[in-house]
């Protein structure tokens, strides 16, 4: 009988470690909005990176819808309670100054994080004093990095440079400054790079400790397939979820496989608010 005893003892003890473990993995949920933009859920945490704009090339990139938008600005859930709006750099496919600024008019408790020249578009606006505190610029030299937490999220932030485009020999996006988030969220390591890549910022990439910065999500360049992303990302970064971004709606199935031939287990989104789940604990799932 006290063997038996010991047994359900020892059995009860086994089940709340077990129980500890499940409540201590840390669950995201990832919404697409459109081509780099997605809302990131995580216990009470929510972020929007790179998601609000409207207007575009339907050929290049997808753009949030008109429903879409007003939701988000709106904060009809899961849009509600949003801590932080970040945006990667000023282009229009990735941020707009007016659609930034009716979300913060009508979230005063929401904070948005840029760099300077998206920042400064906001300025431009007549109405900029009315939400000037929930804004905050981060003025980085080229492969900086700083530490910041808002709201409750911590994140390093890095400005990289954005990826090359070649007009007539001239690289005209070499002067755009592109933030680089890895986000602590809940305890799960996010990366999202903007247009930035590993390919185009070795040595950042080849001197970051990913020991000590573990990455479990990495919203990445579609063009980070060469030998050199790859070793950094398959044999040093490990993410556990690997989300490709800025795929052009009319070639999906051709750059998905491109991408995913290099990295098989990656997780491409198409269709706007999808959301997919992770969990975190060591491993990773997926709805
Ligand atoms: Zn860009």
């Amino acid at each position: 009988m006290i063997k038996q005893n010991l047994l359900k003892a020892l059995s009860l003890t086994a089940f709340a470690l077990f129980s500890q473990c499940i409540l201590n993995a840390s669950r995201i949920e990832v919404t697409y909005i459109a081509n780099e933009g997605f809302l990131l859920r995580s216990g009470d945490s929510k972020v929007l990176i790179d998601a609000l704009f409207d207007e575009g090339s339907y050929d290049l990139f997808l753009v949030p819808s008109e429903e879409t938008r007003t939701k988000m600005i709106d904060g009809i859930p899961p849009f509600d309670d949003i801590d932080l709006i970040l945006f990667t750099h000023r282009h229009w496919d990735h941020f707009d100054p007016s659609v930034a600024a009716q979300f913060l008019k009508k979230h005063p408790e929401t904070m948005l994080v840029g760099p300077p020249q998206a920042v400064d578009e906001m300025k431009d606006l007549e109405d900029f004093q009315q939400f000037s505190d929930q804004v905050k610029a981060v003025d980085l030299e080229l492969d900086e990095e700083t530490k910041l937490s808002i709201n409750g999220v911590a994140m390093t932030i890095a400005r990289l440079e954005h990826g090359p485009f070649m007009k007539d020999g001239v690289n005209v996006h070499k002067d755009v400054e592109n933030l680089v988030y890895h986000l602590d969220l809940n305890g799960t390591g996010i990366m999202h790079v903007g247009d930035a890549g590993i390919y185009s910022s070795q040595k950042y990439f080849k001197e970051k400790d990913f020991e000590k910065n573990r990455v479990d999500i990495l919203f990445s360049s579609r063009f980070d397939r060469g030998p050199f992303s790859k070793s950094i990302i398959t044999e040093r970064m490990k993410p556990e979820v690997i989300i490709p971004m800025h795929i052009p709606p009319g070639k999906w199935e051709n750059v998905t496989a491109k991408f995913k031939k290099v990295y098989p287990s990656a997780i491409a989104f198409r269709t706007p608010l999808e959301s997919k789940s992770f969990e975190f604990s060591g491993l990773a799932e997926n709805n």
